[in-house]
């Protein structure tokens, strides 16, 4: 019997929660539509509210914050293409660290991108996102600010408090991508600077496939669903009650703990650095969530390195989007000044909901096992 791979890619995807699958399951036997007035319609719409309000109550947004979507890609792009339309953005600002959904929906608007870059650690540098702004003020241009929250690849926690009072207060529109921050760090949207978040279910244990975009009200966006009016008008198209159930469900189960999973990371780079003491850890200096850490031990690349690490029923990534199945090379860690040939050794381990500490070794392991077949085959060649 072959044994079933070890799962520590949550920041691509965390498996789905049992609590989710649960209220999926449930919410599939029921027959009808949402917006229907009978009594099936007015169960699926139970089930839509609820799963709004629980969504809303981890995001410490109002319910009626919360438009269901069907990704935070569509989050994102509906926050990006809709909001610069909407509030006539001269310009999108973003950083040099944003996940891919960010920098092509600012490409899609045909505006001018204004990059703030990164600082070698992986944060966003602050002093150039304040230039952006008085650049943006001396030309009496409206920026839309497009800035993520936690990075996917380097778990780099960004200075939101900080950004949220340079931009909050200005004229300018400020969308936080806070997909990997989602029930990990404390949000009150309602109360907090951002206009437009986005989240997304599956980062939390939902199924892919569902996501919000939070959305204060004086910040509505031009929709780019109109369809049938749901969602109060803001994204159309019948919901998918049992998505959005899921969601729910997965939003009230939340129950990360930052402290274990970096007892875990920790004490995966510990051990890490007595294998290869010429370990690099990204961002290593900063503040970093606690489930992830982006690691590269020089001269083990990491396509072969992945590849082997999956023979041996480990699932790691690269941290960097490789959706076509082959590694890309990372704008974050270029951005972050990182060379070309370290970048490409660089390995992401992401712990979830459902990791031990036997996860955790199995890596190890599995890590010291590829290290010591490279150096065989270093001395045979
Ligand atoms: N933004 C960040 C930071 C992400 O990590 C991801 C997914 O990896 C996305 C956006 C896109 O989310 P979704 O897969 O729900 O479209």
């Amino acid at each position: 019997m072959t044994r079933a791979a070890i799962y520590l890619d949550h920041n691509a995807s965390s498996p789905l929660r049992p609590e989710a699958r649960e209220a999926m399951l449930a919410a599939l036997d029921l027959v009808g539509n949402p917006s229907s007035v009978h009594a099936h319609g007015r169960a699926l719409r139970n089930l839509v509210e609820t799963g709004r309000r629980q969504v809303a109550e981890l995001a410490g947004a109002e319910p009626k914050q919360v438009v269901f979507t069907g990704s935070a890609t569509e989050a994102i792009t509906q926050a990006i293409l809709g909001g610069a339309r909407a509030f006539s953005a001269g310009a999108v600002a973003l950083s040099a660290g944003e996940h891919a959904a960010v920098g092509r929906a600012a490409e899609a608007t045909g505006l001018p991108v204004w990059t703030v870059p990164l600082d070698s650690e992986g944060r966003i540098d602050l002093d150039q996102l304040a230039t952006t702004l008085q650049k943006a003020d001396e030309q009496s241009e409206t920026l839309l600010v497009a800035l993520h929250w936690v990075n996917n690849e380097t778990g780099v926690i960004q200075p939101i408090e900080r950004i949220n009072a340079l931009v909050g207060p200005t004229r300018h529109t400020l969308f936080i991508d806070a997909v990997q921050a989602f029930g990990k760090r404390p949000l009150e949207f309602a109360t907090s600077a951002p206009d437009m978040v986005a989240v997304s279910g599956h980062k939390i244990g939902a199924p892919a496939g569902i996501g919000a975009l939070l959305v204060k009200s004086h910040a509505d966006t031009v929709r780019l669903i109109p369809g049938g009016g749901q969602e109060q008008g803001r994204r159309g198209g019948t919901e998918s009650a049992a998505l959005i159930a899921a969601f729910g469900a997965a939003a009230a189960a939340n129950d990360y703990d930052d402290e274990t999973l970096s007892g875990l990371v920790q004490h995966v780079e510990a051990d890490l650095r007595k294998l290869a003491p010429d370990l690099v850890i990204f961002g290593q200096g900063v503040n970093r969530i606690g489930n992830v850490t982006n690691f590269a031990v020089p001269g083990v690349g990491n396509a072969t390195a992945m590849m082997a690490l999956d023979l041996m029923g480990l699932s790691v990534s690269s941290g960097s989007a490789c959706s076509s199945g082959k590694v890309g090379a990372s704008h974050v860690l270029a951005a972050m000044g990182v060379p070309r040939d370290i970048a490409n050794c660089a390995l992401r381990v992401s712990f979830g909901w459902n990791s031990t500490k036997a996860d955790a070794e199995a890596f190890l392991a599995g890590f010291e096992t590829l290290l010591s077949r490279q150096k065989r085959a270093g001395k045979a060649a």
